[in-house]
């Protein structure tokens, strides 16, 4: 086994594009989320018997897969979101990309997928940003969205782990996403829909997770709601709002400002921007922060008393996501936001961190 290869950043090998391999750049206002890929992609093997190979950077291209291979049949797949920002000072900075490459590798294991050095990757995905750098958009509300995933290719039906996977990253210019000021969501909870449960993989980012949920994301913009409030068991917990985690800011029956989000137990993802908040509001000691299971009858409650102060969803794409209205059992209960925001707060200091306008150790050189 001393032989079987590594992901080794000095063994990257680059394919530059020649000058006619070149994409053109979209305009900032017109970046659609995921829609434009840069001029390059990382990719790496890995063999059971021979490990990975070398990592290689070449002009982005399509794969070739066999039809048999696994990830087109099981799913075995997993992925990453994070994003690389393009500072004041015209520094390009990564947003605690050690937190993600940690995920990622919770996320392989736990597919049956091959893990590897995730200081080594993070070199590889900085030198990927570095060759690409003139995609991250010149602007302070725009980025570039990294999107590490990793396949089982080996061609063969058997349902077990694979023999052969790809890891492949890809980069995205992403434009704002709220563009002229925060705009508050609408969601559906209805708890006949579950997303995630005890035992389950909600904690894992893999593929299989989204794609059952985008029916259900459908449902609710047929009754004219934005995105999905997921609730799990008898008691209704929330749990996540589409793809974000969710925080409610209220008051609690001793008369104390209580910032809530649910515990990492299995249901949840656990975001970085859930866990940087936390962090934040922790530091920040003006009101109490707590991990625990929320329920909608609480949330009802507090609601008929007048006691919460904001519910926000929070995520790589949007930071803070502020929420209007909840639908639940046949009621529209509207959400308040406070005076002083709470998630504006929020999002200006992660702004702050992410544009290199406040010196914090979340954001990495690149
Ligand atoms: N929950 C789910 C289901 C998600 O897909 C995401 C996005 N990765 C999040 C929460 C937020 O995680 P992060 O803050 O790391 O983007």
């Amino acid at each position: 086994l001393t032989h079987i290869g590594k992901v080794t950043y000095s063994d990257l090998e680059e394919k530059i594009c020649t000058p006619d391999q070149l994409h053109p750049k979209p305009e900032t206002s017109a970046l659609v989320f995921g829609k434009y890929f840069t001029d390059h992609m990382l990719e790496v093997s890995w063999d059971s018997e021979k490990g990975w190979a070398k990592p290689v950077i070449s002009p982005m291209h399509n794969l070739q897969l066999h039809p048999g291979a696994k990830v087109l049949h099981y799913a075995i797949e997993l992925f990453e979101g994070m994003k690389a920002y393009r500072g004041e000072d015209g520094r390009l900075r990564l947003f605690r990309p050690d937190r993600n490459m940690a995920r990622m590798l919770n996320t392989a294991k736990r597919s049956s997928l091959p893990t590897f050095d995730a200081n080594e990757m993070i070199q590889c995905i900085k030198r990927l940003i570095q060759i690409d750098r003139e995609w991250i958009p010149h602007s302070t509300t725009s980025s570039l969205y990294i999107r590490p995933t990793l396949i089982g290719t080996d061609p063969s039906l058997g349902v077990a782990s694979p023999n052969q996977a790809l890891l492949y990253v890809l980069l995205c210019p992403v434009g704002p996403y709220f563009t002229s000021g925060f705009k508050p969501i609408s969601l559906l909870a209805d708890p006949q829909y579950v997303r995630a449960w005890p035992g389950g993989c909600g904690a894992m980012k893999m593929g299989a997770n989204y794609a059952p949920t985008i029916y259900i994301q459908k449902q609710s913009e047929l009754l004219g709601h934005q995105q999905v409030l997921w609730l799990y068991g008898e008691d209704h917990q929330l749990t996540e709002v589409g793809t974000m985690n969710i925080f409610v800011f209220m008051m609690n029956k001793a008369g104390e400002r209580e910032l809530v989000t649910p515990p990492l137990e299995g249901l949840i993802l656990p975001g970085v921007t859930r866990l940087s908040l936390l962090e934040l509001a922790r530091e920040w000691k003006e009101f109490r922060v707590v991990e625990r299971t929320i329920t909608m009858a609480e949330v009802v409650e507090a609601h008929a008393e007048k006691r919460i102060l904001e519910i926000f969803g929070a995520g790589t794409a949007c930071v803070v996501c502020p929420i209007s209205s909840i639908s639940y059992q046949g009621r529209e209960l509207n959400i308040p936001r406070s005076e002083s925001s709470l998630s504006e707060r929020f999002f200006k200091t992660m702004s702050d961190i992410h544009y290199g306008r406040l010196q914090h150790p979340w954001a990495v050189d690149i």
